[in-house]
């Protein structure tokens, strides 16, 4: 039984996701500033990446497993994931790729 499937972690997530929107202000991924004047779905705007990806076992709310990205560095970052874990196992590309770009937590 996971946990992320109850609506707790979810609030926690949330709860979380507004202290980094408070409290960071640079990519994670690209190391370059995050403006929040941009608004989803626009490629810059902000988004909360899970440093390691709940799909290897990372932490859904955990505040020490997320950090501030951009939306598409974010996208970047779980498509070689994605084709990582494609050539590895050979046949999940699909699938992966059919997954929303949202956090993966909610889709396990
Ligand atoms: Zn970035």
């Amino acid at each position: 039984m996971r946990p992320d499937h109850n609506g707790t972690q979810r609030a926690q997530f949330e709860s979380n996701k507004k202290k980094i929107y408070a409290t960071q202000e640079i990519c994670g991924i690209c190391g370059k500033p995050v403006d929040f004047g941009f608004k989803f779905p626009h490629p810059l705007s902000p988004c909360i990446d899970h440093i390691i990806p709940v799909s290897k076992g990372g932490h859904p709310s955990d505040i020490a497993n997320m950090q501030l990205a951009h939306m598409c560095c974010n996208r970047q970052k779980s498509d070689k994931l994605t084709e990582k874990k494609s050539f590895e196992t050979g046949n999940e590309l699909v699938s992966n790729r059919l997954l929303p770009h949202t956090f993966d937590w909610k889709n396990i």
